[in-house]
Order: C-alpha cells, then structure tokens, then sequence
C-alpha cells in the first residue's frame, strides 16, 4: 500500500514514510491510494479474537511495509497492561438496540490514547524503516487531553524526546497535574504565559526555525509532531469500529452483513473519519451520526454543502470538540470527490483566502448519503447527562453525552431503530466537574477537583481511574514556565543545543 497527499504534490510513499513526515511537503494529508476491501468472512474471524489479534489483522492492510512480528511488537506495547481492563474497548449495552463502545480505559482516560499509546512505536519504526539515524523530537501544543495522551505514549520510547507546551492558567487542575506528574527520562511539560493560540504559533514558529533545525541536525535530532492529522494517528481508530461489530455479532445482537449506525462526538473529524475508513472497506454501516456542540460548523457543512470558519468561536463544556477547523475533513472530500487533487486544493484555498468554501452537489449527496448530523448546547449537555444516569445509571461524560442527545434527536427525526453504537470518548471522571454538577447540583458547591471526583465516586459507585486517583498526591516533576515568545530558547536549553 503506498500513500500519496489530497493536494496532489507527492505520491508513492510508503506508511513508514508517511508516519515520519505526518503532514505533506504541499500541505495536504496522506491518503491511502488503493482501496482495502474484506468481506463477511474476514468480520465473522474477528468474533472470537482478542482485541490485539483484531488490531494486527486490520493495520496489517494498510501497513503494508511493517513485518507481521512488527506490528505485532507495536500492539503489544500499546494495548496491554496499560489499559484498565483487559477487553480494551469494552462495548455496554444500554438496551437491545443501544451500546457504549467505551474507548477511555487507557492511560489517560480518554480515547486520545487508542492512537497515541501506539503511534510512538510506529514512528520508532518508521525512523529505522527510512534508515533515519536522528532522534526524534516531538513538540506537542496542547489544550489539555492531546497533551498528557502524547507524553504518557511517548514516555521512555527509545529514540525519541517530547516536549509538551500547554496554556498557563488554560487547562483544567485535572489535566496540569496529569501533565507536570509525568514520569520518563525523555519527557519534558512546560507551562507558557500565554493562551492556546499563542502556544500553537509558537510551536509553528520552532518548527519552521532554520536556526534551531541546523542545530538540532548537528546534534543528531529531527522534530517531528504527533498531531491528529497524521495517518499514524487515524489507522489504529479503524480497528475499534470493527471489534464493536464483532462484539455485536458475538452477543448476538445482529446477524451477520446487518447495518447498524455510529454516533461519533466531532471534533476535528478524525474519530468519525476512521469510521467511514472502515465502512468503505465493507463494514456494514447505515449511517454515521456526526455530533457537534455549539461549535456547529460541521452540522452545517453536512446540511448546506458549505464550510464558513466566519464564526464566533465557543467555550463550551465539551472542551476537545471545541474546534473550527476540522482538518481530516480534507480526507473525506478527496476520497468521496474521486480523489480529484486539484479541487481539492481550491477548496482550501478558498477556506484560507475567504474563509469558507462550498462543495459541488455531487459531493453534497454523497455525502448526505452516509452522515447525519446534529448538535447540542450545553444545557442539553447537562440535561442528557442527568436523564441517562436516572434511566439506565450509566455515568456519561460531557463529549459522550453530545453524541447521546444528538443520537436522541436523530431517532426522532428519523424514526430509524437500528442497532446503533455511541462512541465513548472520555471518563466522566475527566469532565468531573461538569458531570458533578448536572448530577447532584448544589452538593457540589465549593468542592475542588479531588472531592469532586470523590463524591462523583461515592454516589454512583463507579471507581475512579487509576490515572486520576492520588494525582494531588504524586510529585510534580515539571515546573518550568516560559513567555510565549521565549518557548524557542527553552527548547533549546532542554535540548542542550
Ligand atoms: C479529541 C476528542 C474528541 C474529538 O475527536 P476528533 O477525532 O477530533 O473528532 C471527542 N471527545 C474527546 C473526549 C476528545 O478528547
């Protein structure tokens, strides 16, 4: 399988370099350029397989450079031990028709990990597969989840050093202490005084310093960025999509070839972007249910045909989905465009110039064919929160429980009844606040994070993660602050060029 960029300026690469490089020399993304197809055969071997063995048999067709006994290292490394139970990704049923596929047991306790806990071993074998003798640096800007996901995976990997960059004073209490506890030699968190943008630029800048890149040569270094958009962060989310189809076929929920829906809460489109992957290569899918929060941009790109960036950005209680500019969007419009390269390019140059841009009809129905899509406010949010605990006491975080209200309105828009899957993406644990407060209201005035985790805890029974217990008890190993316009000079010094 070779890959080849959505803007048309590079092809014939292998997944080893694709991995490596993560975004295009032209800007666009990598895309596969053949298309994987498997039948019911293939689905039915997965039923009785754990989910590593899933994992290696749908990788092994698109990492077509990586040896049988390497991906195999690679899974294993990454789904084991470090995942609270040994299913993986379990998948709950809330009624015969209704299942959780629940993707935070990881490290972090949120489905970041199910990519990052393994992209860290594809990229050290993606540097020996290119003869890369240079160690890696990964620069991470984060806004809270991606950072303390990208430190836990890359954490004492051979070969590579990362450091993470995150807003000071702009993320939750929960997630600094996640970050500034992290163990590892090669591990590096340091607070800016400044906002996410401003730590965003910043990294940008590094990456495109001619100075810092000579000096870091010299030294046997090479940056590299462990961001959403590269095809080493998207393949190993196809893999879930198939093991909750297996898992149904296993409970007897459905027969065989049967279609059922995914309900994906959205953000920059990767999440339901691996579901189409998946649905394209023979999943049997009826729809992809595209869940937003205020930040509706892709509610009304799926309706009108038209993306318009002109809008007011929100602070919403779905933080990680609070996103305008859904980059592997560009994926889909290339592949559902025909692969057609040169449209592609006008449409983000129309994004970039105008600030919004509009498909052709043709795309629009294609489209329209597969994904539904929704949103919900935060009072919703909270609402939806509280009405599925008193109905099934089951305990849904502020990202899961968009797709949940979403999913509500879907049916009653549509009527469909299918077998349908919400995807999970983060503990309830991890949004405690939030969660708390539309669970048991005025109780939780003037509580901190711990209690509240604690009372969240003690009142629905549920256990709090292993990542999140005693996190205000453990050492804080990074205290570095820096200005946002010395970030340059500290990467230096951490990096002793
Ligand atoms: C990142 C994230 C999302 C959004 O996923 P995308 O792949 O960016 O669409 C949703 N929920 C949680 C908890 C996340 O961390």
């Amino acid at each position: 399988m070779r890959y080849r960029s959505t803007r048309g300026g590079l092809s014939g690469i292998t997944s080893a370099e694709a991995i490596k490089m993560g975004i295009a020399p032209d800007g666009g993304l990598f895309v596969p350029d053949e298309n994987t197809t498997i039948d019911m055969n293939f689905i039915e071997s997965l039923v009785n397989d754990t989910y590593q063995e899933r994992a290696e048999k749908i990788l092994s067709f698109f990492l077509t450079d990586f040896e049988k006994n390497e991906l195999a290292g690679c899974v294993s490394k990454a789904y084991g031990e470090n995942f609270s139970t040994p299913d993986i990704v379990p998948l709950v049923s809330l009624h015969e028709h209704l299942h959780m596929l629940e993707l935070w047991h990881g490290p972090t306790c949120a489905f970041k990990d199910m990519a990052l806990q393994i992209l860290p071993h594809f990229m050290v074998k993606s540097i020996e597969k290119t003869g890369e003798k240079a160690k890696i640096v990964i620069l991470v800007a984060t806004s809270g989840d991606t950072g303390k996901a990208a430190l836990e995976g890359f954490a004492d990997v051979d070969g590579t050093h990362i450091i993470v960059f995150y807003p000071n004073g702009g993320v939750s209490e929960v997630q600094r202490l996640q970050m500034v506890t992290q163990t590892g030699e090669n591990t590096n968190a340091v607070a800016v005084n400044g906002n996410f943008d401003d730590t965003q630029s910043g990294v940008k800048r590094i990456f495109n310093d001619e100075k810092i890149c000579e000096l870091l040569e010299a030294k046997g270094y090479r940056f590299s960025s462990a961001n959403s958009i590269n095809w080493g962060r998207l393949v190993p989310q196809i893999v879930y999509y198939f093991s909750a189809y297996a898992d149904l076929l296993r409970k007897k929920s459905i027969k065989p070839g049967e279609k059922i829906n995914f309900v994906v809460p959205t953000g920059n489109f990767g999440n339901i972007l691996a579901a189409w992957y998946a649905m394209s290569m023979g999943l049997p899918v009826n729809r992809l249910i595209c869940a937003s929060n205020e930040n509706n941009i892709l509610t009304d790109f799926i309706i009108s045909g038209t993306y318009d960036r002109r809008r007011e950005f929100h602070k919403t209680l779905s933080p990680s989905m609070d996103i305008l500019i859904s980059s592997n969007l560009e994926r889909l419009l290339y592949e559902v465009s025909g692969k057609d390269s040169n449209l592609i390019r006008s449409y983000m140059n129309d994004l970039g110039a105008k600030g919004y841009y509009s498909v052709n009809n043709s795309i629009r129905e294609k489209i329209q064919n597969v994904f539904w899509a929704g949103y919900s406010n935060d009072e919703e949010t909270l609402a939806c929160i509280r009405s599925v605990y008193g109905d099934y006491g089951y305990v849904l975080d502020t990202h899961t429980a968009v797709a949940m209200d979403v999913y509500d309105k879907y049916v009653i828009y549509t009527g469909d009844l299918s077998q349908t899957v919400i995807v999970s993406t983060a503990s309830p644990f991890k949004f405690n606040q939030s969660v708390a407060r539309a669970l048991f209201g005025s109780e939780t005035e003037g509580l901190d994070e711990f209690e509240l985790l604690k009372l969240l805890s003690e009142k629905t029974g549920w256990e709090i993660p292993k990542g999140l217990k005693d996190l205000d008890k453990k050492e804080i190993l990074h205290k570095t602050v820096c200005e946002k316009d010395k970030m340059d000079e500290t990467v230096m010094k951490i990096l002793n060029l």
